[in-house]
This record gives C-alpha cells, structure tokens and sequence, in this order.
C-alpha cells in the first residue's frame, strides 16, 4: 500500500511557476500585475478596466448535495474541473474564495483543495493571504471606532447607544467576544454599551467587497451601511458618519482580485470569502467577470449545498451582477449520500447500497432546482477510496432517470487525468446546452413574497412563517424603498428544512422566518431561520496546539 500524502505535503511539492509566468500566459503585462512575493499577484483595477470590451467566457458553477460535516468536494472538485479543461485543451480559469484564517486554528481542514486539486501556495493561502482579510477587519474597526467616537464627541445625530448594530470584527475564533460591554473604565473612554465581535468573514464588508463592481460601487455601497438607529427609528448610515471615503481607501487593495496557481500551473483567483448563511458564500463578482474576460472557462464555487448556495449564487450574485451561467456540476460522494440514506458517520465505511438509493433523493432534488434557474445540471461523483462500484452505479442509474449523467471524478487522486470525461462533458454541454439562466423571483415581488418562494420551490417546504413583528419590519422596508432587494436565507446546510436531523429530501415542512436583518450595503435582506453563530469558537483540543514551523522553518500541523 502506498502511503498517502497530506495535502500540504503535496503543496509543498509542487512545481510552482513564477506568478508573473502564469499572468503573462493570461496575457496580463507584467506591469499590471503587482506581485506579493514570487507566487501571488492581484491584477490592477486598470487592467481589469481595459478588458470591459471583451467577450465574456463561460461561467460553470459547482455546486453540491447537502453536506456531510467533512465537506464533499466542492472546492477540489472546483479546482479538479479547472485543470481538466486545461488538459483538454480550453483556457479554464479556477475562481474560488479565500479562507478564513480564524478556523484554521480550529479544526484540521484548509480550504484550498485537497489531494491533487489545490491551488497554491496553500499555506499562504489559508493565512494571511495578501492581507485582503485583515484590510477588511481594519475598515470594519475603523466603522466601529468612528461610531463610538461619535457618541463621545456630543452626538450630533442622536444615535441612540442602545440600537447600533454595527458590531466589531476579528479574523479569529473567539467565543468570548460574542457579547461584551465597551467603554467601561470612566468618563474618558466614552460611553458603556452593549455589542460583541463577529469574524470577518461574516462582514457585511466582506459581502460588499464581494458584490461591488469597482471602487465607485464600493464606496457607494459602504456609504449605504446602517450602522444604528436614532430614537425615531430612522437609519444612521456609515455615509452620515463620513466613513465611506476612509473605509475605501483601505480597502483599494483588497479589491484587486489575487492570483495564484493550481498545482498543474494553471491560473485561480482566490479572492473574498463572505458566510453563506448570512452573506451569499460566493467569490467576488471583480474576478468572476476578469476571469470570464480572460478565458474561455471560468469554474467557480458557492458554498454549502445547492439549496442554500447554488440558490445564492443564481438568485444574488448572478442577478446583481448580470451574470448567465453556462451550466452547474453538482458534487456528490457516496458517503454524503450514504448519510442522506440515514447511515451514522461511524458506519459509512461498509458498502450500503440501499442506503445510497434512499439518500439520492437529496441528489435528485438539487438537480430539478438547478434546472428551475434554466441552467444545465451534471453530477459529478467525486470518488474516494472506499467507494464500491455497485455504490457508484447506484448513483448513475438514478441520475440517469432525470435523463442527465453522473460522472465518476478521480481528480482527488489523480488531479486532471482523474477528470477528464466531466470536462469534455461540461464543454459539450456549455457549448450545445441550452442554458436559459433566470432568477426564480422578480424584484418586484414582495419580500416576504421572495422568502416564501425559495421556502416551497427549493426547500419543498408547506409555507414560510414569521410573526408580525418580522412582517412589520419587512413592510418599513418595503416602504424605505429596500423592497427591490433580493433575500439572502441563512439556514442550515444539513437539511432541506430547518432542522439539520431531517436529512435526504423533507417535504412539506413548515420554514419560520425567526429574524431579518438588512445588508443595505451588501444589497440584500437576511431571512434568520435558525441560530446562525456569526463568531465561531475552537473545539476542545483546537488544531493550533499541534500547528508549528519545523528545524526548516516549514509549517507543520495546517492541515
Ligand atoms: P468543500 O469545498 O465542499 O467544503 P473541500 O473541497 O474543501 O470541500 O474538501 C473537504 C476535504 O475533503 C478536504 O480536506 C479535501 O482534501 C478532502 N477531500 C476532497 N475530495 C476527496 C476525495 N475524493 N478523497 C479524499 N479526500 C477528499
Ligand atoms: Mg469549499
């Protein structure tokens, strides 16, 4: 038996080019790209402007079935894909979303790839990256720090202390700053009040960055940010504050997208990674549309399952930012559907092919709610070394029924070579399918409307509850004018429903709409339906008492 290799062993054996070479094949001059090191670049905002001429590529998603805890592939399947239309021949570019480095001292587990699907340099990546993350914590503060410094300075505009709701940010796991008092300690350090930290990830700055069109769009949408409330109810804004001009200067940068490899030398953007629960969970619309100027492929993924992600992607980020994808490869192993079919964790190394027959039923619902957006739907089976071929044929007799393919992927194992027949199928596909993207609601309808109609056509559910507090918050908005906006649902990624138990394909369930926020800069509003953690914790033994640099200055333990 051959040993196998962790994922940053493979990472740091990987024949990395100078990231100017893998620009310069792109076609982006030397003196648009500004180089962090010797294998990560952001591409200028000039440059990206000097393409707006250009014919787009095609956009493919990859999407999933409800998750296992492990994860299913999504990102290595994303990474796998892009490198086999590489080898097939077509200019593929690999757009996915750059960690956070909080979790990464939590539990094992990076977010780059894995096996023979990553993008490199991994390490950097999971880290500090080119500090896009930590520009937007500093922005963030610097909100925070503007708003308190208001009220110590007089508070002109009548904030009332007891209703900002714009919280502090930290790239870290951190429990105990969920819920804190600042301003304790006199008269000198301004007012005490209730608030808390949430991680940068869940920002509303993050999914700003990621939505934005260009810098004019950023710092319009920051402006826009309700950080609080006055005693009449009415909205303050981070413009009333003056902060927008600042808040976009720290972020210039952040906003160009970066650009990495994969292992097989072939191009990636890894650029901002918002929550898919309260934020949309998808890479920034800036390198999705410079990918799609630059290649003919642009492979790019959503987060979670397809219910919660594939739904985002279609119905915010696609809409907002005009763009038709091509088709959508929905990722499924055979132990996430073994778990669908109602196998414990424990037990999912026999072979079970019942178990498999019932949990596709989570599968064969993701693919009729891909078609709904008028989007072509593969499956891709991304195999791991367990699986059994009566497992494996299970799956593709009962894709085969929707009259679409299911498509063994070895990419994991094998990298390009192990995904080739899944991206000949995705160009015959995008090149003669007939994808005729449209979001499921217009922006006309209601907002609750909007709620309603993603909790019966994509969660199958009977109806979509709230109290009337819920409803009379939707209609001050409607009337604000935010009734245009579409709905970002923040659930659980388990279950169709909102309970994470009820796994495989739950029908008629009742959805309640518990909370609602507003991301009036994002440009979306939050449907609660569960308890959604906005700053997580570690476990018991975090993976940071393991993670260390060897006698050669390597990092060892990530992952
Ligand atoms: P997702 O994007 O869906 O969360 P990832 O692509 O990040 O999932 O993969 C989650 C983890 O599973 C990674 O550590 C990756 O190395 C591992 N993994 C993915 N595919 C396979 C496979 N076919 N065999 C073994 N491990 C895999
Ligand atoms: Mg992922």
């Amino acid at each position: 038996m051959t040993s196998v290799q962790s994922d940053i062993e493979i990472a740091r054996a990987a024949a990395k080019k100078p990231i100017m070479e893998i620009g310069a094949a792109l076609g982006i001059p030397a003196d648009q790209l500004v180089p962090y090191g010797h294998d990560k670049a952001k591409v200028s905002a000039d440059f990206i402007g000097s393409l707006s001429g250009r014919p787009d590529g095609k956009l493919i998603l990859v999407t999933a079935v409800n998750p296992t805890p492990a994860g299913e592939g999504k990102t290595t399947t994303t990474v796998g894909l892009g490198d086999g239309l590489n080898r097939i021949g077509k200019r593929a570019i690999v757009c996915v979303r750059e960690p956070s480095l909080g979790p990464c001292f939590g539990m094992k587990g990076g977010a780059a790839g894995g096996g023979y699907a990553q993008v490199v340099p991994m390490d950097d990546i999971n880290l500090h990256f080119t500090g896009d993350f930590h520009a937007i914590t500093a922005a963030h503060n610097l909100l925070s720090a503007l708003i308190d410094n208001h009220l110590y300075w007089g508070n002109a505009l009548g904030v009332d202390s007891r209703r900002v709701v714009w919280r502090r940010a930290l790239d870290m796991n951190d429990r105990a700053l969920r819920d804190m008092v600042c301003g304790l300690g006199g008269a000198s350090n301004g007012f005490p009040r209730q608030t808390g930290f949430d991680i940068t990830v869940a920002s509303e700055i993050m999914a700003i960055l990621c939505l934005a069109s260009d810098l004019e769009d950023l710092e319009r949408r920051l402006g826009d940010i309700i950080v609080a409330y006055r005693h009449d109810k009415s909205p303050v804004f981070a413009r009333d504050l003056k902060a927008d001009g600042a808040m976009t200067v720290l972020l210039k940068d952040a906003m160009q997208p970066n650009l990495v490899q994969t292992l097989e030398n072939n191009p990636a953007f890894v650029h901002g990674g918002p929550f898919a629960n309260i934020a949309h969970g998808c890479n920034s619309v800036v390198a999705t549309r410079t990918a799609l100027k630059l290649a003919d492929y642009v492979v790019t993924e959503a987060g979670f399952g397809a219910d919660l992600g594939a739904e985002k992607f279609f119905n915010i980020k696609c809409r907002k930012a005009g763009l038709k994808p091509a088709a959508a490869v929905i990722v499924a192993t055979i132990r996430a559907l073994k778990m669908n079919g109602g196998v414990a964790k424990a037990d999912l190394g026999h072979e079970n092919v019942d178990a498999v027959k019932a949990g596709c039923a989570n599968l064969g619902r993701h693919i009729e709610n891909v078609k709904q957006f008028g989007v072509p739907a593969i499956v891709a089976i991304n195999h791991f070394s367990g699986d059994t071929d009566r497992e494996i044929d299970a799956v593709r007799d009962y894709v085969a029924r929707f009259g679409e393919e299911a498509i063994v992927c070895r990419h994991w194992e094998k990298g390009s070579a192990g995904i080739v027949d899944l991206a000949e199928k995705v160009v015959e596909l995008a090149e003669t399918g007939h994808a005729q993207f449209a979001p499921l609601y217009p922006d006309e309808m209601s907002l609750f409307g909007k709620m309603e109609t993603v909790v019966k056509r994509i969660y199958r559910g009977a109806e979509a509850v709230a109290e009337p507090t819920v409803l009379d918050q939707l209609s001050q908005w409607e009337a604000a004018g935010y009734g245009h906006l579409p709905v970002c649902m923040a659930k659980t990624q388990y279950s169709f429903s909102t309970d994470p138990t009820a796994l495989g394909a739950p029908n008629d369930h009742t959805v309640a709409i518990r909370e609602v926020r507003l991301s009036a800069g994002a440009g979306f509003v939050v449907a609660i339906t569960g308890q959604i953690m906005t700053m997580p914790g570690l476990p018991r033994t975090p993976a940071a008492e393991t993670i260390h640099l060897d006698d050669r200055g390597q990092i060892e333990g990530l992952f």
